[in-house]
């Protein structure tokens, strides 16, 4: 299995627009996020975890040939709004592509996205995305891959966190209800919301999960969806063992 790192920002990205603050002014190639998105590959198939808003960018940095199915964590705007860059994947792929989530996902995808959801695979069009939308409720097979959902809570929402195997992507988590925890088990990778030093009413602290990440013993977990207030190697050398901050681009290899 081979995870991708697409994008580890928060909503506005890092840089953010018209900010001069020393981690937007940065050189480093880790102080600057995408929004949020990994692809994962497990024996030739590839499974998009949410299709950013900067999904072409990217797709153009880290070209992979073709999406099997899309994971869907949530319909918040920065983790879905390059659902249209879909299209080219179709025309490519001469096939509709399934969209997995939890329902009020799937309901404000099928809102947003109306036009993306056919009825039929018989008519790909060059110039709109074609998707089918599928209920994700406990371990199912996509394209013979397992993929079990780990039900987070995101301030008010709630959001979908997926195991594949041993790897298993949290971001946009508040709270980890006690049953998820038990989906949560004997991973190898860890990946965890971790968006700035200070309390956020629907993100996690750096303290806060640092705190979940030693509860849930990953063998190593890397924190996602940071802000610019976190700075790759200032913030780096306060964290414990077996944990790092992720980076676009980052590439694990896992059994
Ligand atoms: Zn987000
Ligand atoms: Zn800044
Ligand atoms: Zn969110």
């Amino acid at each position: 299995m081979r995870v991708t790192f697409l994008g580890t920002g928060t909503s506005g990205g890092v840089p953010m627009i018209n900010c001069d603050c020393a981690v937007c002014r940065s050189d480093n190639p880790k102080n600057k996020r995408l929004r949020c998105s990994v692809m994962v590959e497990v024996d030739g198939k590839h499974l998009l975890i949410d299709t950013s808003m900067d999904m072409r960018q990217q797709f153009l940095r880290f070209p992979f040939p073709k999406i099997d199915a899309i994971l869907y964590t949530h319909a918040h705007a920065d983790h879905i709004f390059g659902l249209d860059e879909i299209r080219r994947f179709n025309y490519l792929q001469k096939e509709r592509i399934p969209a997995y989530g939890n329902r009020s996902t799937l309901e404000r995808l099928l809102k947003v996205f109306d036009y993306a959801f056919q009825d039929s695979d018989k008519d790909i069009l060059p110039g709109i995305p074609n998707l089918s939308a599928h209920l994700i409720e406990k371990t199912t097979e996509i394209k013979s891959v397992p993929v079990t959902p780990v039900p987070l809570l995101h301030g008010q929402g709630e959001t979908l966190g997926y195991r594949i195997g041993n790897f298993a992507y949290c971001t946009d988590v508040t709270k980890i209800p006690e049953s998820s925890f038990a989906l949560l088990k004997n991973l190898d990778i860890l990946v965890l919301d971790a968006l700035r030093e200070k309390p956020h009413p629907s993100h996690m602290s750096l303290d806060e999960a640092i705190a979940v990440a030693q509860k849930i013993e990953a063998k190593q977990t890397y924190f996602t969806h940071m802000n610019h207030i976190i700075d790759h190697e200032r913030h780096s050398r306060l964290l414990p063992e077996h944990m790092a901050f992720a980076y676009d681009g980052l590439r694990l290899e896992l059994e």
